[in-house]
């Protein structure tokens, strides 16, 4: 039975190197009809928050990732923690250290002096007295000799000598656990099965993988994904780029599309670049990621957005779009035809619903457009036509059309000539659909009052 987790700290919003994460683990548990589960790593007192943990639930909801289990918090499991570190000191895999903060400053002098990696030296492994007044630590007995090694499913075979890996501390002096410690036990407890985090997590793997065997537990498969950087291959950073989930929700991306685009980030299925979520449940394994950092292309995402907003059922894009054309009555048109008409134009929600709005109430968006489009000249064009489309023998869509062929040839008049002005009083804009279609949507009373507006 596959049981993967997403174990963020609270420490912000929802990030997008998160959110690939998450979907990853989401995924992979879907896949194999396993169980997602969701561990809040809260133990960064100073640093966590409750508006954090909902701000990324939120933004799981919003992505549809959502878990089977949990959330568990970490801060509720301490009684847990203290559990298993006494388990291990009863079995001799961990064991108290009353050496000070002083004497550990000296050791690591010398051993920087005389050029070795500083580290704990071990004093207290073997035999160590309770000294008056010092509150020990508790380290993990790591072994001495050979080596920790794991397949990574990204990475592939990693192998770490133990000569390399420090006594960890586990519990610090006032016994609270320290955070690899807390993994370790969760990981444990929850019986996960993959392990799918950031490769900035490499470093803590052959420390709980030993913690772990020392315990006689079989440890997880471990999937560590590479970064994601900025286009220019530089870190991303909050500063500057929208890293938060739910600004690319205010940015109009759908959230089918954001999946999509993270999915491709660093996995791919050949040349399949468009694809839903069930879809990538299907072709997705651990073993297909793709070791190499991965560049954000704010371009590209924009492109798979449009792809899913133009495949998208007008229902459910008309329920996306309501929130954002509160401010107009939407009966008396036919949106489903201006979405048909639109739809295809924008590669986002919020341009998607200007292009929508500018049918219910023009939207002027260039007043520069205005002076130049709105001549004497081009007034007296537009009399005369609103006076042919007065006299339109039926409202059709090609009746509409061969009014306006009629018009610019018997008028002597250049197709641009009518359409830009023509598109700026029926919409406010010259960037508009044919303007027959919007003709035909307006409706004869709509178009006829838009021009001699
Ligand atoms: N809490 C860690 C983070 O947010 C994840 C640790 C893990 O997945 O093991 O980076």
């Amino acid at each position: 039975m596959v049981r993967t987790r997403f174990a963020p700290s609270p420490t912000g919003f929802l990030h997008i190197g998160g959110a690939r994460t998450a979907l990853f683990s989401w995924a992979y548990a879907k896949k194999n009809n396993g169980t997602f589960i969701l561990r809040v790593e809260d133990t960064d007192l100073e640093r966590s928050s409750q508006e954090s943990v909902d701000s990324i639930i939120e933004g799981m909801n919003w992505l549809g990732l959502h878990h089977d289990e949990g959330p568990f918090f970490q801060m509720q499991r301490m009684e847990r923690y203290k559990q298993v570190i006494q388990q291990m000191l009863d079995a001799g895999t961990a064991y108290y250290c009353y050496c000070s903060k002083d004497e550990l400053d000296v050791m690591r002098e010398e051993q920087r002096s005389n050029g070795e990696k500083p580290r704990y030296n071990r004093k207290c492994r073997e035999s160590h007295k309770p000294r008056d007044g010092v509150q020990p630590v508790v380290r993990f007995k790591n072994p001495t000799d050979g080596v920790v090694a794991w397949d990574d499913l990204v990475k592939g075979r990693i192998e770490i000598a133990n000569s390399e890996l420090d006594d960890l501390i586990i519990a610090r002096p006032d016994g609270t656990p320290t955070y690899n410690f807390c993994v370790v036990v969760d990981d444990w407890d929850m019986g996960i099965t993959h392990v799918t985090r950031g490769d900035d997590h490499v470093n803590n793997t052959p420390r709980q993988i030993n913690i772990l065997k020392a315990l006689g537990v079989t440890p997880p498969q471990y999937a560590h994904l590479p970064m994601i950087l900025r286009d220019d291959g530089q870190k991303m950073s909050k500063r500057r780029d929208p890293v938060s989930v739910m600004q690319y929700k205010d940015m109009g991306i759908l959230p089918e599309a954001l999946l999509n685009y993270l999915a491709r980030l660093c996995w791919g299925h050949g040349d399949d670049e468009v694809f839903s979520i069930e879809q990538f449940i299907e072709w997705f394994d651990l073993s297909n990621i793709s070791p190499s950092p991965a560049r954000f292309d704010m371009k590209k995402l924009h492109w798979v957005n449009a792809q899913h907003i133009k495949s998208m059922s007008n229902d459910k894009l008309i329920d996306l779009l309501k929130p954002k054309l509160t401010n107009y009555n939407l009966s008396g048109l036919d949106l489903m035809a201006i979405l048909d008409l639109v739809k295809s134009r924008s590669d986002n929600l919020n341009s998607l619903a200007t292009e929508v709005a500018y049918f219910y109430q023009p939207q002027i968006t260039n007043e520069a457009d205005v002076a130049k489009h709105l001549t004497p000249e081009a007034i007296s064009i537009l009399a005369s036509f609103a006076n042919a489309l007065e006299n339109i023998p039926e409202w059709t869509l090609d009746s509409i059309k061969a009014t306006i062929k009629e018009f610019c040839t018997s008028n002597n008049v250049k197709m641009p000539q009518l359409g830009m002005p023509l598109r700026l009083k029926l919409c406010g804009t010259t960037q508009t659909p044919s303007f027959d279609a919007v003709i035909y949507i307006l409706g004869k009373n709509n178009a006829l009052s838009r021009i001699a507006n």
